[in-house]
């Protein structure tokens, strides 16, 4: 009791806790990266409506970022995505202090690039 009229002096704001409401499980939310393999092939990059994912290319490595600052949700890049390195959640809480957290990264690598038969 005594938190609560601290926080309130504190805040200036009497806040009611509400619990967030789960997404029904087949809601199309936020794409993520999974563990299958990318192979760096860009189909995700180039059927992206949005252009929320980027395609960088090192000496030895690539990596696939992916931006929740402007993806829509639309799960095009799920559909596209051959090894199913990328898919679709019910997740569609964004909200972060951080704005690193809202891009996410895969790595290919050139050795995957060669095993699916793939150039550069
Ligand atoms: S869900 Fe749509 S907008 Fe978001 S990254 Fe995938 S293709 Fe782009
Ligand atoms: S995430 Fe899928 S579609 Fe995108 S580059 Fe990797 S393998 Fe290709």
């Amino acid at each position: 009791m005594f938190d609560i009229i601290k926080k309130i002096w504190k805040t200036k704001t009497v806040t009611k806790t509400e619990l967030l409401t789960e997404a029904p499980e087949r809601f199309r939310g936020k794409p993520i990266f999974g563990s299958n393999e990318c192979t760096g092939c860009q189909a995700c990059t180039t059927a992206c409506p949005a252009k929320a994912i980027t395609f960088q290319q090192n000496d030895d490595a690539i990596t696939v970022s992916l931006s929740y600052t402007t993806c829509i949700f639309c799960g095009i890049c799920a559909e596209v995505c051959e090894t199913n390195a990328i898919h679709i959640t019910n997740e569609y809480r964004l909200a972060t202090k951080n704005k690193n957290e809202l891009t996410v990264n895969k790595q290919a690598t050139f050795a995957k690039l060669l095993t699916a038969g793939k150039e550069v």
